[in-house]
């Protein structure tokens, strides 16, 4: 019997080496009831009816949590079609991704109501990929010279009509990243958290003052910590802390990382790690539709207006080459650098990927640990960390080569 596709009653997972945050559980079984994980334990469970699926020794990880991502398989999320919502969804779930945060580049008005809407469509038809979270807004209230990648053209002070606009037409929305220094961006951050919406600290020159009142004033998450930020800066001879600095000092500010092993170097995903620990850093991939494609020419943002980019060297670059022009990481990757290239051990790198953000989008209680009430949203990965199966709410929705399962 081939589980692929479809919820079953009660499956039976043996033979697994289960990672929980705090130990591996070695020959672990783990019990589904349809969606949902009803035990979790060392050794077999005797249930008559399960369905057995048995993980040949491979670890069994909490489904992977990317709460920054653009696109993959070739599509953006500003493309504008339910179509690259759930091609991105499908990609992604192949390397372990079970749930995700779809995220925006600073845009038009039109374009942005429009992704909006795409989202509400695509969330509800969307029952075979990673599943959506809630978007991410990134931008438009950014520092300009700051600003990467994103359109200079759309970036501005926080506008409290516009802002207000957005999300009363949205309820999708779950997190929104700004700049704090920005005129205004202090009530936008208030804002935010009074609608239950995450503020996130982002393409910034703030200095440490300014973080401070941010945090006073709702922000709780640095964006991609060292990209598109102010590190130590003089003025007129005093030295003053950027955003870098203050995220490691604000106990207040959890951190993203950008873990595919070329944006940041060994020594400084190991200074993160050492500073805010492996419950205050989440692995993301900031991920462009070049992610889960071979190498070569592809386009960063929006099919209309994007920019022409080139994929080598496991990353996206501008077509002189001088600069990066986005990550094409899968989650699998970011856990494998974090042990591999920052020697750091396998259930921190996972917590990074699966209960550090599920926290961080305040779905803890349901999402990024194997125990008993969770979704059961699972990866199977074998000894190069490679993903053998993914199953979203108890359905397998990807699996490399035939695992064995009898009835
Ligand atoms: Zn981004």
């Amino acid at each position: 019997m081939n589980p692929t596709g479809k919820e079953i009653p009660r499956l039976k997972i043996v033979n697994g080496r289960v990672l929980t945050p705090q130990r591996i559980i070695p020959n672990g079984t783990v019990l589904i009831s349809g969606k949902t994980i009803v035990a979790v334990s060392q050794g077999d469970i005797d249930v008559p009816d399960a369905t057995v699926l048995d993980a040949g020794g491979a670890y069994v990880s909490p489904g992977f949590i990317d709460i920054h991502i653009h696109g993959g398989g070739g599509h953006d999320f500003m493309d504008g079609t339910e179509d690259a919502f759930l091609q991105i969804a499908q990609t992604h779930a192949r390397y372990g991704t079970t749930a995700l945060v779809p995220t925006t580049l600073t845009s038009s008005r039109d374009e942005l109501f429009n992704t909006l809407s795409v989202y509400e469509r695509a969330n509800r038809r969307n029952t075979t990929g990673a599943r959506f979270l809630g978007m991410h807004l990134e931008g438009p209230y950014f520092a300009l010279n700051q600003r990467g990648a994103q359109d200079p053209r759309y970036i501005r002070d926080p506008d409290p009509a516009e802002y207000r606009e957005v999300l009363d037409r949205s309820s999708a929305i779950a997190r929104w990243s700004a700049a704090p220094e920005r005129p205004g961006a202090l009530a936008f951050g208030d804002y935010l958290r009074s609608k239950g919406v995450l503020a996130a600290i982002a393409h910034t020159d703030a200095v440490y003052e300014e973080v401070v009142a941010a945090v006073q004033h709702g922000y709780s998450l640095a964006t991609h910590l060292y990209s598109g930020m102010s590190g130590v800066s003089r003025r007129n001879g005093f030295r003053y802390a950027g955003v870098v600095e203050s995220a490691y000092l604000l106990d207040e500010l959890d951190v993203e990382l950008i873990a595919d092993g070329v944006h940041l170097p060994a020594p400084l995903l190991q200074l993160a790690y050492k500073i805010k620990g492996p419950d205050q850093c989440v692995l993301i991939t900031d991920a462009m539709r070049a992610a889960g494609m071979p190498p070569g020419p592809s386009i960063l943002g929006s099919l209309h207006n994007g920019l022409d980019v080139i994929v080598e060297d496991g990353v996206a670059k501008l077509p002189d080459r001088q600069s990066f022009a986005g990550s094409v990481a899968t989650a699998d990757r970011l856990v494998r650098t974090m042990m591999t290239l920052a020697e750091i051990p396998l259930l921190e790198a996972v917590r990074m990927m699966s209960s550090t953000p599920a926290r961080v989008m305040g779905v803890a209680d349901r999402k990024g640990e194997i125990r008993a009430g969770y979704d059961a949203d699972l990866v199977f990965l074998d000894e190069h960390l490679t993903v053998q199966l993914t199953m979203i709410e108890g359905r397998v929705v990807f699996r490399r080569e035939a695992v064995p399962v009898s009835a």
